[in-house]
């Protein structure tokens, strides 16, 4: 039975790239860093990501602000090293380091595997609206 169905059923193979299959809301692919709507970055250097990181992959340095508040001067994160566990975003009390639906990306020259936070916060600008609603429907399910 199993086999008429392989020969005769519906085609259970995608023409990629041309053709991509559905993603989960939870999916766990390229990192970003995310802003409020008002611009300011959500991440408050609590180093919670980096603590828990089971791949030691990401690197932060903060320092505080004029208006006594704490951000990070430095976020790092080797995509070598990570193992795309999730935990990170898991830890994150902000909201602030999340994975994307992004899984198609290469590294041309040495040294682009480290993405630093200019980086994070670029993509995670241009993805902002998809972040959102990935969030706000995987809220539901918490
Ligand atoms: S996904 Fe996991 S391994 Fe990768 S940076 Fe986050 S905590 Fe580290
Ligand atoms: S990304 Fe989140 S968990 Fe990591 S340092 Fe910033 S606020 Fe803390």
């Amino acid at each position: 039975m199993l086999a008429m169905r392989y020969f005769f059923g519906p085609k259970a193979t995608l023409n990629y790239p041309s053709e991509k299959g559905p993603l989960s809301p939870r999916f766990r692919g390229e990192h970003v860093l995310r802003r409020y709507p008002n611009g300011e970055e959500r991440c408050i250097a609590c180093k919670l990501c980096e603590a828990v990181c089971p791949a030691c992959a990401i690197t932060i340095e903060s320092e505080e602000r004029a208006d006594g508040t704490r951000r990070t001067t430095r976020y790092d994160i080797d995509l070598f090293k990570c193992i795309y566990c999730g935990f990170c975003e898991e830890s994150c009390p902000v909201d602030s380091i999340v994975e994307t639906r992004i899984f198609e990306f290469h590294f041309e020259n040495r040294g682009e595997h480290v993405i630093t936070k200019e980086q994070l916060l670029a993509v995670g600008d241009k993805y902002e609206k998809q972040l959102a609603a990935d969030r706000a429907a995987d809220a539901k399910y918490r």
